[in-house]
């Protein structure tokens, strides 16, 4: 006997042509395995983000501070914001702000300045989040220039690649 697979011909669990396969584990074809791929990943979401909704905060946190390309990154990272907290302790603030109760529960860093950990942060309503971000206008103009430049700047790199 030899160890070459034959190709069978099985039918699809989904659109029901029948296509030809190596494995044992043909169920789709490769055009309904994306689509069932797809719609496994946007069921897998909604569940982690039911099950664990500080999950968003921590990924857009982690990456505003770790990722270069972030759209956020000039203003964690780039200012030498760190990431220090972890998701348990991201639970358990969101227990502890009962974050829960929010209508748009957002992660915030009662001193603006200092890193993401676990005593420098809460949780509050996004709307008071956005009156802080508010703040901003009352900056001096060469702040808001620098700020701008810098944002114009991290456009620039993201289209020349
Ligand atoms: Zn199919």
């Amino acid at each position: 006997m030899n160890n070459v697979k034959k190709v069978r011909q099985v039918k699809c669990y989904r659109c029901g042509e029948t296509f030809g396969t190596k494995g044992n584990r043909g169920r789709f074809c490769s055009m309904c395995l994306q689509k069932h791929k797809n719609e496994y990943y946007v069921e897998w979401t909604k569940q982690r983000k039911k099950k664990y909704p500080w999950y968003a905060s921590y990924l857009s946190a982690k990456c505003r501070c770790n990722t270069k390309s972030d759209i956020g990154f000039h203003r964690y990272g780039g200012r030498g914001i760190k990431f220090l907290i972890s998701m348990e302790e991201l639970k358990t603030l969101w227990f502890r702000d009962k974050a829960y109760n929010l209508e748009k529960p957002s992660l915030e860093r009662m001193d603006n300045d200092g890193n993401y950990e676990f005593s420098n942060c809460e949780y509050i309503e996004n709307r008071e989040n956005s009156r802080r971000g508010n703040l901003g206008k009352s900056l001096s103009k060469e702040t808001r220039d620098k700020i701008s430049e810098t944002r114009k700047e991290h456009y620039r790199r993201l289209r020349n690649g």
